[in-house]
């Protein structure tokens, strides 16, 4: 990350030049605002069109920005390098009764892979216990998301471990739901467990054609009946994968998943570490349209109902431009959160930055019954992921909008492009994303799309109201 006045004499007071802040335009498709962007410290303002020169040349935006930039790059620094490991995606089982097109936990894992019993998964979480304890300050309750291949497989030993550490850690578990009968759906909601769901599309026809039984049969019927129970439960969400297949689809998708007041879905672009997903990858410039207008429908069923359904990947885009260090979700940031802020324990205890890399052993970084965490966190595998920065990727380093993006994943990239040094898959999502949110702040809308109180705690950095119609440039 570059430093202020390390590398020349410059005293910075001019922007673009020497080592004053670089300041861009962005053209975010809106009829009278553009906006301003510093891509170092992720410091925006939106101007009017016919202001842009005097934004640029006077008034008062630039001079106050100045005195808070050290300041924001501080904050960026602290949240691009400085969090601490909070959360853990615990798979307690390799294998899975789905065999769903895009699935990144390689088949014979699937098939025959292992699982943890109850007595090992209680001296597992035993272990996190036991570490979290030692790092976290006193009263934290880490989350442990219980995740794929299917954790419903080892039910008696997950729930267990729920039984056991309910006040240590936040629980949630991330199901294809199929195995979720009254009994379980009972025991995960009466303890206010979140329930993560996967389904990818409004339709039978189009969900059943990624996630499917072993036998090819669809898993939609099954959902569905699964969401109609879990109605009027607030923690519970649906993760919906795109692909080439359901991708036009996705309005109808959202306003089936807001008829059954599911609170939060995500609607993300299937991770291409592995081949199968690469052949339904759709093409990054054709999923634009539909996304955003999924996203224009979740606005008008709000309006309509006043009820939200949140889509949270997009949600944690506009978060971090509106309040960066309110972000949760930590793909969207460089370098990501795997094996920082969370980790992957797989059923055999061994240790990944993050589930996206099991299967791929060159990212094992350990285990946790034998070096533990300390030893994999300072391990090559671990290191080389947390290296990884948008500073060092073409064309990401000269993007402005890097820092809401983090040009993920590094799973992919390594697997899909050769290094991890290049791009994702969804380049121009990300940007039409950043494009979309900034259109909807001008607008004044963007809490349409965020959970109610989301920004509990938080304090406005610059509210700068200088020029004529209220231009917004505020960062919080
Ligand atoms: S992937 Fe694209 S949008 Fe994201 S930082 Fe890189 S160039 Fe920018
Ligand atoms: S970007 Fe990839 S490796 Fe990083 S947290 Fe997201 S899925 Fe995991």
């Amino acid at each position: 990350m570059r430093k202020d006045g390390v590398a020349a004499s410059s005293r910075g007071i001019h922007i673009n030049t020497g080592n004053g802040p670089t300041i861009q335009p962005i053209d975010i498709g809106h009829p009278d605002y553009i906006a301003l962007l510093d891509p170092d410290t992720a410091f925006w303002s939106l101007v009017k069109k016919t202001e842009l020169g005097g934004a640029l040349t006077g008034g008062s935006l630039l001079g106050q920005y100045r005195k808070k930039r050290a300041a924001f790059l501080a904050e960026m620094e602290a949240l691009r390098f400085g969090m601490n490991l909070s959360a853990i995606y615990f798979n307690p089982t390799e294998r899975c009764n789905l065999n769903c097109s895009y699935c990144y936990i390689p088949e014979p894992m699937r098939r025959e892979g292992e699982h943890m019993s109850p007595a090992r998964l209680i001296e597992a979480l035993g272990i996190l216990k036991g570490y979290f304890e030692k790092h976290l300050p006193r009263g934290t309750r880490p989350q442990i998301i219980f995740h794929g291949s299917e954790p419903m497989l080892c039910r008696d030993a997950v729930f267990a471990g729920i039984e056991k550490y309910g006040d240590d850690f936040r629980f949630g578990v991330q199901t294809n739901g199929t195995l979720l009968d009254d009994e379980a759906i009972g025991f995960l909601t009466s303890r206010g467990i979140g329930i993560g769901l996967s389904l990818d599309g409004h339709l039978g026809k189009v969900a059943d054609r990624t996630r499917k039984t072993w036998n090819g049969d669809g898993t939609f019927r099954k959902v569905s009946g699964v969401l109609e129970k879990l109605k009027g439960y607030p923690n519970h969400n649906v993760i919906c994968t795109v692909t080439a297949g359901n991708m036009r689809t996705l309005p109808e998708t959202v306003k089936f998943l807001h008829d059954r007041e599911v609170p939060a879905c995500m609607l993300n672009p299937v991770r291409c570490t592995l081949p199968g997903a690469r052949l339904i990858k759709p093409r990054d410039k054709d999923l634009v349209g539909p996304y955003l207008a999924a996203l224009d429908r979740t606005y008008e069923l709000y309006e309509k109902t006043g009820r939200k359904l949140i889509v949270a990947n997009f949600a944690n885009v506009l978060v971090s431009i509106v309040a960066p260090a309110a972000r949760w979700l930590m793909c969207d940031i460089s370098p990501c959160g795997g094996g920082r802020y969370f980790l992957a324990v797989s059923a055999g205890g061994d240790l990944f930055p993050c589930s996206e890399f099991i299967g791929l052993e060159a990212f094992k970084g350990g285990n946790l019954f034998e070096g533990g965490i300390e030893d994999a966190l300072e391990s090559p595998a671990f290191r080389k992921v947390r290296g990884r920065k948008v500073e060092d990727i073409e064309p990401c380093s000269r993007c402005s909008v890097r820092h809401f993006c983090g040009s993920p994943c590094p799973a992919e990239a390594h697997e899909m492009n050769g290094s991890m040094q290049r791009p994702g898959a969804f380049c121009e999502l990300y940007e039409e994303q950043v494009r979309y949110a900034l259109r909807r702040i001008a607008d004044g809308k963007e809490d349409a799309y965020l959970r109610d109180g989301w920004d509990a705690g938080m304090s406005t950095s610059i509210e700068i109201d200088t020029f004529e119609n209220a231009p917004r440039g505020d960062r919080k």
